[in-house]
């Protein structure tokens, strides 16, 4: 995801850190490579200007010029701006009323309104325990209707039916009731939209909120639709008091126009963002670790939680405990990585979250892993005996054909796994030796 900004970014900041004196020319030069960048990546213009305009107050400033080093202190700038141009700080959902706490979903057809209300749903029921009811008032397609209730039942909540032939304020109020008398804690009204912005749509869904009087409305927009997806949370916006922004298919956006300029334009929070077709892909929208992220410094933060949501909570913790020391990481760990990393979304989704450089080497070291090699890995780690897993550089030549003839496979793939397996290794110690910790610091500069 927004690929090509931290790409272009990314190569900014490799340049600053290496200056040892910063002068107005070289900074006006970092100036209009970000501000390139920006534009590229579909910001709006008067957000871009905006942007570049407190950056280079900041950056002409002593704290920079006078630091004793203003490449690193200049990115601390640049993230923290990022940061604030987000949002500042995560203000995930507010759900602090009288239950049921009711969630109002607007936007066009096809933004991702019926998928994003089952995936809130499930976030809640799994990870806040609470009990949730959707409701879709869309009536003019029936085809809405059963698409909420199929992604309900996957996601685990409850879903209220509702007909073609009723009005949406009727079967919001039916809904409300029922949720009230069977105490929900959440209800989701999901509403109908249509291709572009349209008079009656507005009136509708207007309606819905002077009779719902929801604690979140949430606007959900496709932000593969760059400006225009901007443009078009305006225009709610205005019709309506949205309380959050909901960005989907941020997974196939490579831009970022969107994401960088929605909270500017509409003043309102960039709660969650949508990174995938599946109920799971949704991630809260945290403004200093997407910054983070774009300036291709990882976030790994999102790394960790990930790694924590796996499904052996002590495992996790234990391997992010050896991530961080470098410390005791054998092929026990790779081979249970390997399982995870599967649980978890696959390869692409890690990577996206890691620094720069290391996602680079992993993908290096973990190229075999999104093969079908990936079962041969296994049988290759199982034939080991556990001296072995723990201790690789023991096995030569003959534990090598012992293994290979165990697992049914060639020297050659032995040989092949211990390499990776080293690369991997290598990852690790980079982690550890403040690699990252050092980027940190960098970045308070
Ligand atoms: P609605 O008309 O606003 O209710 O939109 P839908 O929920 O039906 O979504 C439209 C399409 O976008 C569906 O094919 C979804 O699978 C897809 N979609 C929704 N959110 C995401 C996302 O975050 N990433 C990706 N890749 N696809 C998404």
């Amino acid at each position: 995801m927004l690929d090509n900004l931290t790409q272009r970014l990314g190569r900014v900041v490799k340049t600053l850190r290496g200056q040892a004196r910063l002068t107005e020319d070289n900074i006006a030069d970092m100036l209009r490579e970000v501000r390139m960048a920006l534009l590229e990546a579909d910001v709006a213009l008067p957000v871009v200007k905006d942007f570049i305009a407190r950056v280079k107050e900041k950056a002409l400033g002593q704290d920079v010029i006078g630091s004793l080093t203003p490449g690193q202190a200049l990115v601390g700038v640049v993230h923290r701006e990022l940061t604030e141009l987000m949002g500042g700080q995560a203000t995930g959902l507010n759900l602090a009323t009288q239950p049921p706490a009711i969630i109002l979903m607007s936007g066009l057809q096809g933004a991702g309104k019926t998928t994003t209300t089952a995936k809130l749903g499930k976030w809640l029921k799994e990870r806040q325990k609470k009990k949730v009811l959707a409701v879709s008032c869309d009536v003019y397609r029936p085809a809405a209707i059963e698409q909420l209730k199929a992604v309900s039942a996957q996601a685990g909540i409850e879903f209220f039916p509702s007909h073609a032939g009723e009005k949406p304020a009727a079967i919001a109020a039916a809904a409300l009731d029922y949720a009230k008398k069977h105490y929900f804690d959440v209800l989701f009204v999901d509403t109908a939209g249509r291709l572009a912005i349209d008079s009656a749509m507005m009136a509708e869904i207007k309606e819905l909120h002077a009779l719902l009087n929801p604690v979140e409305s949430l606007f959900v927009v496709d932000a593969m639709l760059g400006q225009d997806a901007v443009n078009t949370a305006r225009a709610f916006n205005e019709a309506l008091p949205l309380t959050g922004v909901v960005l989907t298919k941020l997974d196939g956006d490579a831009r970022g126009g969107a994401a960088l300029s929605v909270r500017h334009v509409t003043g309102k929070p960039l709660k969650f963002a949508g990174v995938g077709e599946k109920l799971n892909g949704i991630e809260e929208f945290h403004p200093e670790r997407m910054a983070s992220r774009i300036l291709g410094m990882g976030d790994i933060l999102g790394l960790v939680e990930e790694a924590q949501r796996g499904v052996d909570q002590d495992k996790a913790q234990e391997f992010v405990k050896k991530m961080k020391s470098g410390k005791g990481f054998d092929l026990n760990d790779f081979k249970d990585q390997i399982g995870q990393m599967r649980k978890m979304g696959g390869m692409s989704s890690l990577l996206d979250k890691m620094p720069a450089q290391f996602a680079q080497m992993a993908q290096q070291a973990g190229g075999a892993v999104e093969d079908k090699a990936v079962g041969r890995i296994e049988g290759i780690i199982n034939s080991m005996t556990p001296g072995e897993r723990s201790k690789p550089e023991l096995i030569k030549a003959s534990r090598k054909r012992r293994i290979a003839a165990g697992a049914g496979v060639q020297v050659q793939e032995v040989n092949r796994l211990l390499n990776q397996f080293e690369q991997t290794q290598k990852v690790m110690k980079q982690f550890s030796k403040g690699g990252m910790a050092k980027m940190m610091r960098g970045m308070k500069g």
